[in-house]
């Protein structure tokens, strides 16, 4: 069965009004085992792309997942990437920057991380942030001892810049670039830190900072829509993927990257004669071995 993600997909430039953008839609499924089998065609596949990838090791993946807390991204990354080869895949998570990352530009420690060649990188969080939480918080800004100069609106468009000029560099150099806002909403964010809180098991992941960021929903939604705005492109799309239910935003995203890794031409490295000779030559001499 094939998914069209398209109308997720956010078109260069397109306003976004994320009142408009479902949060939960009807699922392509019918049952759990129909999604269980649904879930695994889609990471066979990408698991198959993904072996390509990385023996053709011309282009490297990004994916961006970005969301309110408790939108499911790590449960995402978890399903989605469940077949992949480690090998060639790396995660990383975004916290509050450390005096380290604070030292330096914001897009620096995304960019030490970036995946090489051949490899999928997933970001969990990225620089991003940098026009969300701190946008929701100019306070922050204080610690990156910027120079001086106005926080308006200007400073955020040159922000945006900076991250398109980033991303089209990076893609003209080889890096396709794939980028995720789970769309959770209100509700459905109460409910699952609530289940954080009554599931001992999901106590650890529960944080009252997050129950007090809900006051800036409003302030985030804001921040979201015109980031999106200002960073879809075809070579570095935002998609803005229904989260309440869980199977489906897994399901979506999967089938979003394999799309994504299909329009590539990858191939395996292509054998010349001489390779031949080696590889025929070896296979006699391993079957001419006495036992
Ligand atoms: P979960 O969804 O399970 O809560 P998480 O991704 O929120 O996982 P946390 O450790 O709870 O992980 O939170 C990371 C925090 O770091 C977030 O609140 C995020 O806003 C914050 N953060 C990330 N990048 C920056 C940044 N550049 N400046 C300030 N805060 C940041
Ligand atoms: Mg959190």
């Amino acid at each position: 069965m094939s998914i069209d993600v398209s109308r997720f997909r956010v078109p260069e430039g397109k306003r976004v009004d994320l009142k408009k953008w479902p949060t939960k839609v009807k699922p392509f499924y019918e049952s759990r085992e129909h999604y269980r089998l649904l879930l695994a065609d889609h990471v066979d596949k990408l698991a198959q792309r993904q072996d390509l990838l990385y023996a053709h090791d011309r282009y490297a993946l990004l994916v961006i997942f970005q969301a309110m807390d408790a939108a499911g991204k790590d449960s995402v990354i978890k399903h989605v990437m469940s077949g992949i080869n480690p090998q060639g895949c790396k995660v990383f998570s975004f916290k509050a920057p450390t005096s380290d990352d604070l030292d330096h530009d914001y897009l620096w420690r995304c960019m030490k991380v970036l995946p090489n060649r051949g490899e999928i990188g997933i970001f969990n969080r990225s620089y991003y942030e940098e026009v969300l939480v701190v946008k929701v918080h100019p306070e922050y800004l204080g610690a990156q001892r910027l120079p001086p100069g106005k926080v308006d609106k200007a400073f955020w468009e040159r922000r945006y810049k900076t991250i398109r000029g980033f991303e089209r560099h990076l893609a003209r150099n080889g890096t396709m670039i794939l980028k995720f806002f789970l769309n959770v909403s209100k509700e459905e964010q109460k409910k699952q830190f609530l289940e954080r809180i009554d599931d001992p098991a999901k106590n650890w992941k529960f944080s009252s900072a997050d129950v007090k960021e809900r006051a800036h929903w409003k302030e985030y939604m804001d921040a979201y829509q015109s980031m999106i705005r200002a960073t879809s492109a075809p070579h570095a799309p935002w998609y803005v993927v229904p989260a309440d239910n869980k199977w489906y935003t897994r399901i979506v995203v999967a089938a979003a990257i394999i799309d994504a890794l299909e329009s590539l031409d990858l191939h395996y490295p292509p054998i010349d004669k001489a390779k031949l000779g080696e590889l025929a030559a070896s296979k006699k001499a391993l079957l001419a071995e006495r036992k």
